[in-house]
């Protein structure tokens, strides 16, 4: 069997560091190196690899490497005690597969801090290495995101819009603003793409910012030739985080002339749940400006919708994961049907993601569902396409 070499360090031993100084920090990595040992049995073999940071190479015997490694980042959960100061110290972990040839080793090594990299970006106890964390992509990710802010400057991105229509009565009552980015050589990228690598950054405040300037742009020159629309704008749970975000918003819709009322911002359900006092304050001073929060992508957290009805939020938008098999008899029937009377008994308006077909359109429309988006209605259009395509409907939308 392959063995396998992983590589550990503390969660806050630059913080320790600074406070305590390298002594002290040396003398926590033989603690640690020494637990390590000891956890890890006879025959295993351990490190110091890097200034923070230990390697070890478990012996062959224990089964499971995953089973075992997960184990020893929970016998860490006894404080340390050095020289009358007791320190916590959480560990991470990442692995690699060691193969047999010797010129291996050092590429291990790599690859295993490559994991541990991806471990402590994502708070995560432990990482396996796999190719996708594999430093030529991390690199690609990287350039990407270098490219990213060239991008907007340059006028490569683009919003497009996909409209929402009222259920109950076929007429078409916001739209979403979705991001788009027309590389040069890359071609079309989805915001799937570089969105989450922006959201690492404060890269995603430049671009939340400018799709809210760019959609507020858009919708007073609809409202201006009589298309009355509510504009949704996805913010991401960084941009809440971000000092001056809600005053920045507020200042774009002096700028644009657009009343509070008109513009929504969607927020995912994870998002929501970071940090949550100060997102409550934030969102409070949004919503008292009579802006509308909606929650994104519900269904796909943990969270409960009556945890969620403490803060300001008046939309709820239901996973379009639900959506796919409304038509079979599955569960997601009764899961939409439980979120919708529960949302309602919250005082909260219904949206139900990711429409494709007639059928589920009918049985929305049919349990009371208020609105609904999907390809079904329209696929995201530029501007001109959904104003062209919004005129010839008359602003309402009828189920062939
Ligand atoms: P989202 O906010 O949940 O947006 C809905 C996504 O579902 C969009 O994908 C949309 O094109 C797609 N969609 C709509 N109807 C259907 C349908 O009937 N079937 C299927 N299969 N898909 C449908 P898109 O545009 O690729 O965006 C993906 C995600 O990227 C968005 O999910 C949102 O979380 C994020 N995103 C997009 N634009 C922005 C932005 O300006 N800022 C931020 N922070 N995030 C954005
Ligand atoms: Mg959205
Ligand atoms: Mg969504």
């Amino acid at each position: 069997a392959p063995r396998t070499l992983v590589v550990i360090s503390l969660e806050n031993v630059v913080e320790i560091e600074t406070a305590y100084g390298a002594q002290l920090t040396d003398d926590l990595l033989c603690e640690l190196s020494l637990r390590l040992l000891e956890r890890l049995g006879a025959g295993s073999e351990v490190y110091r690899s890097h200034h923070h940071q230990l390697a070890a190479l478990p012996n062959h015997g224990g089964g499971d490497v995953e089973a075992r490694l997960t184990l020893l980042s929970e016998a860490f959960a006894q404080p340390f005690s050095l020289g009358g100061t007791v320190l916590h110290g959480d560990i991470y972990m990442g692995y690699a597969e060691l193969s047999d040839r010797e010129q291996d080793a050092e590429r291990c090594l790599r690859q295993a801090e490559v994991a541990l990299c991806s471990a402590s970006e994502r708070s995560r106890r432990l990482v396996r290495f796999t190719p996708a964390l594999d430093p030529a992509r991390v690199r690609e990710n990287l350039a990407l995101l270098g490219e990213l802010k060239a991008g907007l400057e340059q006028g490569q991105l683009a919003l497009h819009y996909q409209p929402k229509v009222c259920l109950a009565s076929g007429a078409i009552v916001g739209v979403e603003a979705l991001m788009r980015w027309q590389h040069p050589q890359r071609g079309n990228v989805p915001p799937g793409k570089f969105i989450p690598r922006a959201e690492q950054s404060t890269l995603i405040d430049q671009l939340t910012e400018w799709a809210i300037d760019s959609a507020l742009a858009q919708l007073a020159a609809w409202h201006a030739q009589g298309i009355e629309l509510r504009m949704a704008v996805n913010i991401s749970a960084r941009n809440l985080l971000q000092p001056g975000f809600v005053d920045s918003i507020l200042g774009l819709l002096d700028k644009h002339g657009i009343a509070g009322h008109w513009l929504e911002l969607e927020i995912t359900e994870s998002a929501l749940m970071q940090d949550i006092e100060h997102t409550t304050r934030e969102l409070t001073r949004l919503a008292n400006r009579q802006l509308t929060l909606s929650i994104d992508d519900f269904g796909t957290g943990y969270s409960s919708l009556q945890y969620l009805s403490d803060l300001p939020v008046s939309v709820l938008k239901i996973d379009q994961r639900f959506m796919k098999q409304l038509c079979s008899t599955s569960d997601s029937v009764h899961i939409v049907r439980a979120a919708l009377n529960l949302a309602h008994d919250l005082g909260m308006q219904v949206v139900a993601e990711g429409v494709e077909d007639p059928c589920a359109y009918a049985f929305l429309a049919d349990i009371g569902c208020d609105l609904a988006q999907g390809y079904l209605i329209s696929r995201p259009a530029p501007a001109e396409a959904f104003s062209a395509w919004y005129r010839a409907g008359g602003g309402r939308y009828c189920l062939a």
